[in-house]
């Protein structure tokens, strides 16, 4: 763990063991942080940002850093996305062409995007005075991350906090800490300065929970499962911490009657099985016109013949494993519920034991005859399983789409822009992608709406989020009884 500069073990030597969800074989072991470690951590944090110079940086030196730490992950790149696959199971092919040179392309953008903090300028509001506006980094930012893009979910939090000179104490999920522990390596050789950037593996119920209460931590940021969100929140509200949640989805896949079906296919293909479908954003409701629902589902079920499951280092291969068996296992429970609710399985539903009797697999599933208020329909999987439900009227579509907890995000399809733009409008999403499903960029604002959390990832706002607006007032007078002074004691001048 990295803590105030240090490389250093758990305080109890208690270690984690790190295991393949492809083969199961060992990856190595992290130290088991405790609460007690979370402590050192935070105190290295409160000291980093009270005294030492990391804060009080120039953007341009703190912008300097961002990139010195960006090109020694891009040099590592390769070795870093075989680790991230090995440790999460996602394919290599998306580790080292997808999830690693974003990360890094957001590194850079927020090296240059830190350099524009402006707040609006200045006036003299009340004749007498003038007033400054600053926005100022939160202070101590406990950042924790989810095992289903470790990489790129501890940038996304990590690369606005310190930008703006907060310090951070960052925790991975205990499935897949390699990847988290290289980002801290990289920005510690770029020349962070020691404390700045803390991480600590370990649980969520004791070294999450810790961050979440600590006085001397003054924002948490999470990206994790709604029910995580909700403790972190309680946990939070006893020291009155600012709080930024990610959470969960249950993203609707709109799909109009006049829609490019051949592109509606690929786009459910993609977004449904992106990441073996452990994706916040993965289009899991694929919400059909009647019309077109046939053609469309024969069309699926050709494309998801095809999908390559398999070793997830190999580049032929579309589909790794799950996790961890914890979530195959949980992922076949909602198949069984499904089928229990009368949803139709049209394919998979397995996990492909036979092939990989020790990979965490469950092959592609596409549920038919789903309906709106089925657990599949309503609860997130996170795993590769798409549910097809029907829609007659565009009211009712947008009634299916919206009629989830979640409001993360969601697409609709379909070649006419008025329908386009009236279906963008109406779901309650926070991002809404026509003709397509998943591409974000560094520059855009990315964060759900209703149990899908709160706050921005990526993109300028996310500064907002990292940032305190101050009000500083300077007497432009000089008199010693300013002229408003009597409606409080005496009478006017
Ligand atoms: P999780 O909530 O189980 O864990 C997330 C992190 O929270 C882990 O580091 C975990 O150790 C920690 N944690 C657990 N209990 C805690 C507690 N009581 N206090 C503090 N921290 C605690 O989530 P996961 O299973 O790792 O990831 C999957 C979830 O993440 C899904 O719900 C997914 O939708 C969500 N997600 C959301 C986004 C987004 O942008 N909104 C992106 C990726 C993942």
């Amino acid at each position: 763990m990295l803590i105030g500069g240090e490389w250093v073990e758990a305080s109890s030597g208690a270690i984690a063991a790190v295991t393949s969800p492809f083969d199961r074989s060992s990856l190595g072991t992290v130290p088991l942080g405790s609460r007690e470690d979370v402590r050192r951590a935070i105190d290295a944090a409160r000291e980093a940002f009270d005294k030492g110079p990391w804060p009080r940086l120039p953007p341009r030196a703190r912008s300097e850093v961002f990139l010195k730490a960006a090109a020694l992950l891009q040099q590592r790149l390769g070795e870093i996305a075989e680790l991230e696959s090995r440790n999460q199971g996602k394919t290599i092919k998306q580790a080292a062409d997808a999830d690693l040179p974003f990360s890094i392309d957001n590194l850079v953008f927020y090296a240059g995007a830190g350099r524009t903090m402006e707040a609006k300028s200045p006036g003299e509001f009340t004749g007498d005075g003038t007033t400054i506006f600053r926005r100022e980094p939160v202070g101590v930012v406990a950042s924790i991350t989810p095992w289903n893009y470790p990489f790129m979910m501890a940038v996304w939090k990590i690369a606005p906090a310190l930008i703006v000179g907060n310090t951070v104490v960052l925790k991975p999920a205990s499935y897949t800490p390699l990847s988290t522990l290289e980002l801290g390596r990289a920005f510690q050789d770029a020349g962070l300065p020691a404390g700045a950037l803390n991480v600590v593996t370990g649980p969520g119920g004791e070294v999450g929970d810790e961050l979440s209460r600590n006085p001397k931590v003054d924002m948490v940021s999470l990206t994790g499962d709604t029910a995580t969100g909700r403790k972190i929140m309680e946990a939070a509200s006893a020291t009155v911490k600012r709080v930024q949640l990610e959470l969960g989805g249950k993203a609707p896949f709109v799909v109009f009657q006049d829609a490019d079906i051949a592109a509606a296919v690929e786009g459910a293909i993609v977004a449904g099985f992106v990441n073996g479908g452990q994706d916040c954003t993965a289009a899991t409701r694929l919400i059909v016109h009647r019309d077109v629902r046939a053609k469309f589902v024969q069309h699926l079920l050709e494309r998801v013949r095809t999908i390559r499951v398999g070793d997830p280092l190999s580049r032929s291969t579309d589909l790794g494993p799950l996790v961890s068996p914890v979530q195959q296992k949980r992922v076949l429970e909602f198949v069984t519920k499904g089928k229990d609710e009368g949803a139709k399985l049209k394919i998979g539903g397995t996990d492909d034991k036979k092939k990989h009797p020790k990979g965490a697999f469950v092959v592609p599933t596409v549920f038919d005859s789903v309906a709106p208020d089925m657990a599949i329909a309503q609860q997130e999987i996170f795993g590769p399983v798409l549910d097809v439900l029907e829609f007659e009227s565009f009211d009712e579509a947008v009634e299916i789409a919206n009629g989830v907890a979640y409001g993360l995000a969601g697409s609709v399809w379909t070649q006419d822009l008025r329908t386009a733009i009236k279906a963008a409008h109406a779901l309650r999403f926070g991002d809404v992608w026509i003709n397509d499903h998943l591409p974000l960029g560094s520059e855009t604002p990315h964060g759900g709406f209703k149990q899908s959390g709160f706050g921005k990832d990526l993109g300028t706002d996310s500064l907002l989020d990292y940032t305190v607006l101050k009000n500083i007032y300077v007497d432009l007078t000089g008199q010693a009884r300013k002229s408003w002074h009597y409606t409080v004691y005496g009478d006017p001048a």
